[in-house]
């Protein structure tokens, strides 16, 4: 069991209806988190109209937040309403049996077909978003309505690529579980593994994703939280293609203007929940009241992109954004507004005679743990940090074997080649495995971040004459 955040809850047969805002609230963790209990909880909101997506926006608000302290606490409320003629509702239905309906009128809800196969079955097609070749991130995630308790077999069916996501379920879009082994019968035809599963469902509607959801809303919520703290100042790197917009932190002591700059970035491509499963306890820890939390913040400035494709996580992409660009292959050329931001930044940082980039670090997931750093031999500034930095992880976490390559793809325009490249500082992609213990990717996300402060609190200032 793990959870993350969302949703709106609504009954099917739909009849006009008001649902108000239900919550559960988990918190947990160090005294940072338990001091702003209070204010936060009273800061509980619907979600922003300015984050709400073009499609079936006028149905869906949905907040969302996290905690992630090595148990990954995280604290939820959803607000919802629906006031819709039945009718429009209805449509919204991909398919139904008797029984059940099937939607994905959430964010990140995607699938490309639905047939209801028999009285308890339905068979979903998951296509990407783009030709082949793409990635193969097979990612979906829809919504069972049922009108009665049942059982409910749910084939996925896939043309290309194959089922990567083993599918994990949820009542309130919060709480998730993976399906049991024993329901999941996995096949192939013509070489593409397909997936089947059997699932008993009450009279709620049940989401079945493959991860945890971890939407817009939920990344707002999350900086709206954290940055309660003195230390975290919200703003907007600027609007991806359709409009949405790309949200950033900066996390510096109050009243201090740090010379030396580090950059995370995170959710260039949709699917890698796990990637975001260690941002959070990864940032929240450079946000702590660990003594090297407050002399890191001191003297470095972090800048956190946590979503840099809201498009492509919307509408449930496979690998791409809205401009059908993986973006991770899009450092360089830059023909994509959110890697142009990213370049913006980075040039403006770099332009600035009184800031200077020491890291930078881009979170993603994998079919396994893996950090594919630049090799040790390229000149950076500071000198061999990678190697340091995860030799210290590594003796953080006893048993935990790092996974390092150093070679993995270095003629990518991706965003680690990019920005070595261009500025010479260190530069990873910080990959979590998709199905890694949800409890051991909250230990790595925080234990990776008292490492790499206390290697950045060890090298010499950066000088001014840079
Ligand atoms: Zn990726």
């Amino acid at each position: 069991m793990y959870t993350t955040c969302l949703t709106k809850i609504r009954r099917w047969p739909m009849n006009p209806m008001v649902t108000s805002a239900s919550c559960t609230a988990h918190v947990g963790g160090s005294s940072l988190w338990n001091s702003a209990r209070n204010s936060r909880q009273d800061r509980r909101r619907c979600f922003d109209e300015s984050l709400r997506l073009p499609r079936h926006m006028e149905e869906r608000i949905a907040i969302g937040r996290h905690f992630w302290i090595f148990a990954a606490f995280i604290a939820v409320v959803g607000c919802t309403t629906t006031g819709d003629n039945p009718a429009a509702v209805v449509q919204q239905h991909r398919c139904q049996t008797n029984n059940v309906a099937i939607d994905t009128d959430f964010p990140t809800g995607n699938i490309a077909s639905c047939e209801a196969t028999a009285a308890d079955q339905v068979s979903l097609k998951l296509v990407p978003e783009d030709a082949p070749p793409i990635n193969c991130s097979a990612w979906y995630a829809f919504r069972i309505d049922p009108r009665d308790a049942g059982t409910l077999t749910i084939k996925l069916d896939y043309e290309v690529c194959g089922h990567r996501y083993w599918p994990k379920i949820s009542t309130d879009g919060h709480n998730w579980s993976p399906v049991e082994q024993d329901a999941v019968v996995l096949s192939e035809v013509d070489e593409v593994k397909q997936a089947q599963f059997t699932l008993k469902h009450g009279t709620k509607p049940l989401f079945v994703a493959g991860q945890e959801i971890v939407g817009p809303s939920d990344y707002q919520a999350w900086i709206d939280d954290v940055s309660q703290l003195p230390d975290a100042v919200p703003w907007v790197l600027g609007q991806s293609l359709e409009k949405r917009p790309i949200p950033a932190m900066t996390i510096k002591a109050p009243d201090t203007h740090p010379r030396e700059q580090i950059v995370l970035i995170g959710r260039q491509h949709p699917p890698e929940i796990t990637g975001a499963l260690a941002l959070f306890p990864f940032v929240e820890t450079l946000l702590s009241d660990e003594p090297v939390a407050i002399r890191f913040r001191k003297r470095f400035e972090t800048i956190v992109i946590p979503m840099l494709n809201p498009d492509g996580v919307t509408h449930g992409h496979w690998r791409h954004s809205s401009g059908l660009k993986d973006l991770n292959r899009d450092w360089g050329p830059f023909t994509q507004p959110e890697t142009q931001l990213m370049a913006g930044l980075l040039e403006k940082i770099e332009a600035d005679p009184a800031r200077n980039l020491r890291l930078f670090i881009d979170f993603h997931s994998t079919q396994k743990d893996v950090f594919y750093t630049i090799p040790d031999d390229y000149p950076t500034n500071p000198p061999l940090f990678l190697k340091k930095w995860l030799a210290r992880l590594s003796s953080a976490i006893p048993g935990y074997e790092i996974n390092r390559d150093a070679n993995h793809h270095l003629d990518q325009p991706n965003s680690k080649n990019y920005v070595y490249a261009k500025y010479r500082v260190p530069t990873v992609t910080f990959e979590i495995g998709d199905e890694t213990d949800r409890a051991l990717i909250a230990h790595i996300g925080r234990e990776a971040a008292l490492a790499m402060m206390h290697e950045l609190l060890a090298t010499e200032p950066d000088s001014p004459t840079k």
